[in-house]
């Protein structure tokens, strides 16, 4: 599936997009780094040229951050983070309170809200970017989760968590689920939004399933630095396929 990018096609690239995965050393599980490649390869099918950015505990930031992507961690990954990201706090609440979207799965969801008090009762302070707080449970909730939400249809994904996290008032739910469990096994919902922060638990990973959450953020990252956003022409042939087989999992 090589379709290449506008500059190799010969056409004028549109401008640069520079994701950042935060914590890839630690924090990255159940393939979470696929939603990295996936948005380098539609950048480019839109006709943008990507720039993918690795950032691990004590790198020196980088600058000119378009997207940042995070992924799921054991518990241990989440407490080798932890300094670190109280370190870059001021920062990503920065970025974030400026619109830069990003995607957060999992364990940064979790550490990107108030804290997670791990079921061993060990309390991980969150940077607070998200009115969120997690709750580690011996109940761990895994499986196959289908999401109803009002601006991306129905997302499909994996979950395989101990936390389960509470929304407060200053955000709102990604959507609710109508298979498997989500935030937490008392409300329904799965999720959190943010200014242009999509936040889940689900794993898979999730933009190979959901390109319209992938074109999300390629779409804000391109009007917050260009003022405007031109689409391309993305190969959803393979996306389609995968929903298919995730939708036919019986649980
Ligand atoms: N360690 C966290 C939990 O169990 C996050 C797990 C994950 O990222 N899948 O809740």
């Amino acid at each position: 599936l090589e379709t290449p990018s506008a500059e190799a096609a010969g056409g004028r690239s549109k401008g640069a997009l520079r994701v950042v995965q935060l914590y890839p050393r630690d924090m990255n599980i159940y393939g979470d780094w696929g939603n990295a490649l996936v948005l380098q390869r539609r950048i480019s099918w839109h006709g943008y040229t990507p720039e993918l950015l690795e950032y691990n505990v004590g790198d020196p930031f980088p600058a000119d951050v378009d997207i940042i992507v995070g992924g799921g961690g054991q518990d241990s990954g989440q407490l080798v983070i932890q300094d670190d990201l109280q370190a870059r706090a001021a920062e990503l609440k920065g970025l974030a309170e400026d619109g830069a979207p990003m995607l957060l799965i999992c364990g940064l969801y979790q550490l990107f809200g108030r804290f997670f008090k791990t079921r061993t009762g060990a309390v991980i302070p969150g940077i607070g970017v998200l009115d969120v707080e997690t709750h580690g449970t011996d109940e761990r909730l895994i499986g196959n989760v289908k999401v109803s939400t009002p601006e991306f249809g129905e997302v499909l994904g994996y979950e395989n968590h101990s936390g389960q996290t509470t929304l407060g008032e200053g955000v709102r739910p990604l959507g609710t689920t109508a298979k498997g469990t989500g935030n937490n096994s008392s409300d329904g919902h799965e999720g959190a939004r943010y200014r242009n922060i999509v936040a889940s638990y689900l794993h898979g990973s999730l933009l190979p399933k959901n390109p319209a959450i992938a074109d999300f953020l390629i779409r804000t990252a391109a009007e917050r630095r260009y003022g405007t956003f031109e689409p391309g022409h993305p190969d959803d042939r393979y996306a389609v396929l995968a929903r298919e087989h995730a939708a036919r999992r019986p649980r």
